[in-house]
C-alpha cells in the first residue's frame, strides 16, 4: 500500500517540468527580437497572455512604422506639410510626448531627425554626402511640427520635414505590453523589445538581473544591473551601423549635424517607464557624458550609465559603481 502510494507520488513529481512557472515566449516584431517572460503556472494561459502581448506590439507597429507605407505615421509624413492632418488620439499623444522631450533636451532628442535620417540605409551601407546632408538639415527641427489638440491635427510648417518614432516607440510598446499583462492579473513579468526592457514585480524576493552588453562584444555583458519594478533602456552604436574609412555610421543622429553622434559608445537609462528610459537613453547618447549625465541628475527620477569611446564607464549620482 505504502509502496504503491510512493510510486504514484514519484510519477506525479516527474510529470511536472522543473520551474515551469516562469514562461518565456519570443517573437520577431519591429525588426527586433521581442520577449515576454512571466510567472504563470498554467502554460496554456501563459501562451495566451504572450499572444495578447505580441498582438498589441504588432498593432502599434502597424500604426507607427515608417517602413510600412500604409501606417498612420507614413500617411502623416506624406501629407502633413500640405495641410493639417487629423490623427488618432494614440499617435497624437505619443508625438506630443516626443516633442516634450525635444524641448527638455534642447533638441538633442528630435523626431524630425528623420528629415535627414531617411537618407541613410545601414543595411545597404548608404549615407548622404555632405551636400545632401546640408540640403536636408533645415527640415530637422521639432518646432516645425505644430499640434492642434482641439482638432487633433498635426501640421508640418516646412516641406521636407518628416518624423520617425524609432526613438520612443519601442519603449511605448513595452509599457503597453506591461499594461496588457497587468490588466490580466499578472504580477511578475519581464518584457523586452530590443534595447528596451521593463520589469513588473520581482523574482520572489530576488531581483531580476539585466545585462548591459560590452559595446565591443555582443556575447559579453559589461555590467549586470539588479532590478525589480523598473524599466531599463540602452542605446548603442552597435545596433544598426556600417563602418567606412575607419568611421562608424550608425542609427542615432545628432540633429544639429545630421551625422551619427559619436561622443559615446552606449548610454543606459533606468527609470520607472520604458517610454521614458527609451527616449532618455537616445537623448543621453546624443548629448554625451557631461551634458547627458547632468540632465539625468537634474531630472532626479532616473539614473544612467554611459560607456565612453575609451571604454570608461560613468554613472549618474543615484548609482553606486560596482
Ligand atoms: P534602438 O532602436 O536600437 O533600441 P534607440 O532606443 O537608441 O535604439 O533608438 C534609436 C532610434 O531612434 C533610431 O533608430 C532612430 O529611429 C531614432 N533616432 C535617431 N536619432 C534620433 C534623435 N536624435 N532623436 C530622436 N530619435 C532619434
Ligand atoms: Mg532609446
Amino acid at each position: 500500500m505504502l509502496r504503491s502510494f510512493c510510486a504514484g507520488l514519484l510519477l506525479l513529481l516527474t510529470a511536472l517540468p522543473a520551474r515551469a512557472e516562469w514562461q518565456l515566449h519570443e517573437q520577431a516584431i519591429m525588426g527586433t527580437r521581442c520577449a515576454v517572460e512571466l510567472w504563470e503556472p498554467d502554460a496554456v494561459r501563459a501562451r495566451l497572455l504572450a499572444q495578447q502581448v505580441f498582438a498589441e506590439m504588432q498593432r502599434i507597429d502597424r500604426l507607427m512604422s515608417t517602413y510600412k507605407p500604409e501606417s498612420e505615421l507614413s500617411q502623416l509624413n506624406a501629407r502633413a506639410a500640405l495641410a493639417p492632418v487629423q490623427v488618432s488620439q494614440e499617435l497624437f499623444d505619443l508625438i506630443a510626448a516626443a516633442l516634450e522631450y525635444a524641448r527638455l533636451s534642447d533638441g538633442a532628442f528630435d523626431i524630425t531627425y528623420a528629415s535627414v535620417g531617411y537618407l541613410y540605409d545601414y543595411r545597404q551601407h548608404q549615407r548622404p554626402d555632405a551636400a545632401a546632408r546640408a540640403a536636408a538639415l533645415p527640415g530637422v527641427n521639432f518646432r516645425h511640427v505644430e499640434l492642434d489638440p482641439v482638432n487633433r491635427t498635426i501640421h508640418y510648417t516646412r516641406s521636407g520635414t518628416r518624423i520617425d518614432l524609432g526613438g520612443i516607440a519601442k519603449g511605448y510598446v513595452v509599457d503597453r505590453a506591461i499594461e496588457v499583462l497587468r490588466a490580466s492579473g499578472v504580477t511578475r513579468a519581464m518584457v523586452n523589445a530590443g534595447g528596451d526592457t521593463r520589469i513588473m514585480g520581482d523574482r520572489f524576493g530576488k531581483s531580476w538581473v539585466v545585462g548591459i552588453r560590452d559595446p565591443n562584444d555582443a556575447g559579453r555583458a559589461a555590467l549586470r544591473v539588479p532590478l525589480s519594478d523598473a524599466a531599463i533602456s540602452t542605446s548603442g552604436d552597435y545596433e544598426r551601423y556600417f563602418d567606412e574609412g575607419g568611421v562608424r555610421y550608425h542609427h542615432i543622429l545628432d540633429p544639429r549635424t545630421g551625422d551619427s553622434a559619436r561622443s559615446l559608445r552606449s548610454a543606459t537609462v533606468i527609470g520607472s517607464t520604458a517610454t521614458r528610459t527609451d527616449v532618455l537613453s537616445t537623448t543621453v547618447f546624443v548629448m554625451g557624458a557631461e551634458r547627458g549625465l547632468a540632465m539625468i541628475n537634474r531630472l532626479g527620477d532616473v539614473d544612467a550609465i554611459v560607456v565612453t569611446p575609451e571604454g570608461k564607464v560613468l554613472y549618474s549620482d543615484g548609482l553606486q559603481p560596482p
